[in-house]
């Protein structure tokens, strides 16, 4: 689905003419599209379905756009959550994601978080999804406290190297994120973690932003192979998130499809596991990025230019508060001016950020704009506004939705001075 169209030298997302919907509307500002999300997550779920995976279940990484919104469109579509914090669990709840969907990831839960999700709901919640043995005792002593059962899910480190950003990238012993095999193994049978807990569930989750599947499938076969051993009754296995998505264009030939991704799931599980035992687990999914990334667009106005003898640099009023990755991860994203001009030269798009890294872009070919021209960021819905911060004092940014029947709805009011701490 192409959601950027120029209609009469003009730039539309989803249908709606931008410089239309800058005149009520104070810029920077996230703009998303129902259409797109939807689109997205039923995608995801029916690619799910079509290539055979049983009982899939879609837990929506919330770290990726928590707007309550946003997650509440989802929730209507059936969707779960991930969840990394209380908050998370919290807005999840709100949003109208029910207990029994939300999977509980991180190596950091604390214990107020650990006793908010164990007794938020008569059931509790899906999962813990456990990444050390600590971890697990203090779940376990939490549960006792209760008088509940906590549903763990381990949290595998398959120890495989997934070809992305090294601060993208989690699956590998270097990183702080799953248990190794062998522990899963001795934590079985020991009372101190299983008095009050029980394994539901295994899970991997190698990083984000993945484009090639090697390492995907991978780490799918080490899950199987484990939760073979573990002999126990597993309800799900989890395959975690990470699908990329093409932010340059010379990443859409290599962007896996939904369905080849999906197929590979599925023939993976199918061969290393199903095959292999009687039970018949449900496959649980993570994905973030890949559904709400293409949902949403940032809109920036043109402060002014400046030009240092050889760099013309074109300064705009959103920053690297508002949106992180180019300064984070030295990420691309896509910048278009929202009325059609030819005539480009090389600039570098800053922000008003005092830090040499608020670029949004180095040497872009953009026409000549002048201050109050509209540009716009691409596919900034996901680790957009939930990144953001508020450095340099700046409010954070206004978000809008324009919703399946066309109409603009504002999701998230511009933080006004008086509400900075
Ligand atoms: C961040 C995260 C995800 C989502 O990753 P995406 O790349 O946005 O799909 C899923 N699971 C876990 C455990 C995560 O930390």
């Amino acid at each position: 689905m192409s959601s950027l169209i120029y209609k009469k030298k003009i730039l539309h997302f989803s249908g709606m003419d931008l410089s239309d919907l800058a005149k009520g509307n104070k810029t920077p500002f996230f703009v998303y599209s129902e259409d797109i999300l939807v689109h997205n997550y039923t995608s995801f779920y029916e690619g799910a379905k079509k290539a055979g995976i049983r009982k899939p279940l879609v837990c929506f990484a919330m770290k990726s756009n928590p707007n309550k919104e946003l997650v509440s469109i989802l929730a209507d579509l059936g969707s779960g959550a991930d969840i990394v914090s209380g908050g998370e669990l919290k807005r999840a709840l709100e949003a109208g994601i029910p207990s029994e969907k939300i999977v509980f990831s991180g190596v950091g839960k604390t214990k107020e978080e650990i006793d908010y999700a164990l007794t938020v709901s008569k059931k509790g919640i899906f999962s813990f999804n456990v990444e050390s043995l600590e971890e697990l005792e203090l779940i376990n002593e939490c549960a006792k406290k209760h008088k509940r059962e906590a549903r763990i899910c381990f949290r595998l480190n398959p120890v495989v190297k997934a070809l992305t950003h090294k601060n993208i990238s989690t699956g590998n012993k270097t990183h702080k994120f799953g248990l190794l095999e062998k522990d899963v193994y001795d934590s079985l049978g020991k009372a101190k973690y299983w008095s009050h807990s029980k394994l539901v569930g295994l899970s991997v989750h190698i990083g984000s932003q993945l484009l090639d599947l090697k390492a995907t499938k991978k780490a799918v076969i080490k899950l199987c192979e484990v939760a073979l051993k573990t002999k126990a009754p597993l309800e799900f296995l989890d395959v975690g998130g990470g699908l990329g998505v093409d932010y340059h264009p010379s990443e859409s030939s290599k962007m896996p499809a939904i369905d080849d991704y999906m197929t590979l799931v599925s023939t993976t599980l199918e061969k290393y596991y199903y095959t292999k035992t009687d039970n018949v687990p449900r496959v649980v999914f993570e994905p973030g990025r890949r559904i709400v990334a293409k949902a949403g667009i940032f809109v920036m106005s043109v402060l002014r230019n400046k030009i240092s003898e050889k760099n013309h640099f074109l300064i705009v009023d959103g920053g690297m508060n508002d949106f992180m990755r180019p300064s984070l991860y030295g990420a691309y994203h896509g910048l278009t001016p929202v009325k059609e001009a030819k005539n480009a030269t090389n600039c570098h798009v800053v922000g008003p950020i005092c830090e040499t890294s608020d670029c949004f872009g180095s040497d872009r070919k953009l026409p000549k704009m002048s201050a109050g021209e509209l540009l716009v960021l691409e596919d900034t819905g996901a680790y957009g506004y939930s990144m953001g911060s508020n450095y340099n004092l700046r409010g954070r940014p206004l978000e809008i939705l324009i919703n399946k029947k066309k109409k603009i709805k504002t999701i998230n009011k511009a933080q006004p001075y008086e509400d900075l701490t």
